[in-house]
C-alpha cells in the first residue's frame, strides 16, 4: 500500500490531503504539523480573531474528527527535522517515517526584528500563528500605545484592529510609502487616507533604530533619534518561504522550493505547494502568499501525486479587510505601466486598474465587488477592456462584460 506523507499542516497541507482522499486515493496518508492546533485559516488572525469577533473553533478548516474519519494520520505538535531522499524517509524526533511520495507544504516564516535591536523583548509580536495572536491579544486593549512596524497588508490590518479596539496606533514604514511592494501609489494613498480617518498615525520613510525596555518593550527609537513611548509592538515586515527542510534534502531552491508546473520538485517523488513553493507562471517564476494559491496549488500537487498532473496556471486573487473596507485583488500587477482609478457605483466603492500597454494585469477593488468580479472574469479569459472605457466613471462595467 502506498504511503503519502505531507509535511506542514496548514492551508495547503489540509487541502492536499483532502484532495487526495476525495480523488479516491486509498493508500496511507500522514499529515505532520509543527503547531498544536489542527489546520486552520490564518487570515482571521489579523482580522476578526484578533478583534475578538471570531472563536477559535471557527478558524479550523475542518473538524479534527475529519482526519481520523478519512484515514488521515494527523500528527500535530511535531517538527520534521530531516528528509532522507535516498531511503525515502522523514525524521521527526525519534521517529522515522517511510514515504513513497512526499509533499512539502511548510508555508513561510515571519521576518523578525533582530534581538540586538530589541526584537526579542516581551511585548514585541509577529502575527503568523494562532499562538502568536493568543499571546498578543491580552495586550491589545483600549488606551494602550501600539507601534506597528511595517506597512504591508498584515501591518495595516493589525493597525485597523488595534484602532477599532481603542488603542493609540502608530505605524512606521521604512520605505517611502506603505504597500510599496504590493500596490501602486494610488491604492496606497486610498488606504493612507482610510487609516488617517480612523486616527491611525502612519509615518512613511521612517525607519526603526531599536526597541528598548527593561522587562518589556517600552519605547521605540527611530533612525532619526526620535523616541516613541509604546506599550507593545507588532512587527509585519514580510515573510520568507520555509525552505530549511528542502535545503537539507538537497532540493532545488529559487525564491522558495522550486517546482515545475505540475508541482514536482527536483526530486520526482517530492512535491511542494503554498507559500513555500515557487513555480513557473507565464514566462517567469513566482511565489504567492495567499489562500487561493495554497488551496489551488495543493490540489494541483495532489493531482500530480495521483498520476494525473495538470499545469497549475492560476489567476491569482487576494483580499484584505480593514475597518469596513473589503479590498479584493484580482491578478498580479508586476510590470504595470499605467493605472486607472475608477469610482464604483456605490458610495465608498473604488477600484484601481493596472495595465501594461493595452493588457489588463490586475485590479484592486475597495468595497467594489462588481469591479473585482468583472476584472477577475476578464483576467481568467485573457481579455482586456479598453482602458478609456474603464476611465469613464459613467460607463457601466456590465456593458463591457
Ligand atoms: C495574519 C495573516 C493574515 C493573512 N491574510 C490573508 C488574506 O486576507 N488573504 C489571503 O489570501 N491570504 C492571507 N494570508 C496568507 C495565507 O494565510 C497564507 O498564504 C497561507 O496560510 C499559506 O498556506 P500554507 O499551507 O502554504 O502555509 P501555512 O498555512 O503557513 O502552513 C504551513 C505549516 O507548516 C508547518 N511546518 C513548517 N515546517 C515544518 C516542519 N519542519 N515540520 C512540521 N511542520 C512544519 C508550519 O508550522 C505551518 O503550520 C494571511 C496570513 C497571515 C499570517
Amino acid at each position: 500500500m502506498s504511503h503519502i506523507v505531507v509535511i506542514g499542516a496548514g492551508q495547503a497541507g489540509a487541502a492536499l490531503v483532502a484532495k487526495l482522499r476525495s480523488s479516491g486515493f486509498a493508500g496511507d496518508i500522514t499529515l505532520i504539523g509543527e503547531e498544536s492546533a489542527p489546520p486552520y485559516q490564518r487570515p482571521p488572525l489579523s482580522k476578526g480573531y484578533l478583534l475578538g469577533e471570531m472563536t477559535r473553533e471557527r478558524l479550523f478548516l475542518r473538524p479534527e474528527s475529519y482526519y481520523a474519519e478519512n484515514g488521515i494520520a494527523l500528527r500535530l505538535g511535531q517538527t520534521v527535522t530531516a528528509i532522507d531522499t535516498r531511503q525515502r524517509t522523514v525524521i521527526l524526533g525519534d521517529d522515522v517515517i517511510a514515504y513513497d511520495q512526499l509533499a512539502l507544504t511548510t508555508g513561510s516564516t515571519p521576518r523578525r526584528l533582530p534581538a540586538a535591536i530589541g526584537g526579542d523583548l516581551p511585548g514585541v509580536h509577529v502575527v503568523r500563528t494562532l499562538a502568536d495572536v493568543d499571546a498578543m491579544a491580552p495586550g491589545v486593549t483600549a488606551g494602550r500605545r501600539v507601534l506597528i512596524v511595517g506597512g504591508g497588508y498584515i501591518g495595516l490590518e493589525a493597525a485597523a484592529v488595534a484602532a477599532r479596539l481603542g488603542l493609540h496606533v502608530t505605524l512606521i514604514e521604512a520605505a517611502p510609502r506603505i504597500l510599496g511592494r504590493v500596490a501602486c501609489a494610488e491604492t496606497a494613498a486610498w488606504f493612507r487616507a482610510l487609516h488617517a480617518g480612523h486616527g491611525v498615525t502612519i509615518r512613511e520613510a521612517t525607519a526603526l533604530a531599536r526597541l528598548e525596555g527593561d522587562l518589556r518593550v517600552a519605547r521605540a527609537v527611530l533612525a532619526s533619534g526620535e523616541t516613541l513611548e509604546i506599550d507593545l509592538a507588532i512587527v509585519g515586515i514580510g515573510v520568507d518561504p520555509e525552505t530549511a527542510l528542502a535545503a537539507q534534502a538537497g532540493l532545488t531552491l529559487d525564491n522558495g522550493i522550486a517546482v515545475d508546473a505540475g508541482c514536482a520538485t527536483s526530486d520526482p517523488v517530492i512535491f511542494a505547494a503554498g507559500d513555500c513553493a515557487s513555480f513557473p507562471w507565464r514566462g517567469r517564476r513566482i511565489r504567492l502568499e495567499s489562500v487561493q494559491n495554497a488551496i489551488d496549488q495543493a490540489k494541483a500537487a495532489a493531482a500530480a501525486m495521483l498520476g494525473a498532473p495538470v499545469a497549475y496556471d492560476p489567476t491569482p486573487w487576494f483580499w484584505s479587510d480593514q475597518y469596513d473596507v473589503k479590498l479584493q485583488i484580482a491578478g498580479l500587477n508586476a510590470g504595470y505601466d499605467r493605472v486607472i482609478e475608477r469610482p464604483g457605483a456605490r458610495a465608498g466603492a473604488h477600484s484601481v486598474w493596472y495595465f501594461k500597454g493595452a493588457a489588463l494585469l490586475a485590479v484592486d477593488a475597495m468595497n467594489d465587488a462588481r469591479a473585482y468580479m468583472t476584472a477577475k472574469r476578464w483576467l481568467e479569459a485573457g481579455v482586456s477592456p479598453d482602458p478609456a472605457r474603464i476611465a469613464d466613471a459613467g460607463f457601466d462595467l456590465k456593458g463591457l462584460t
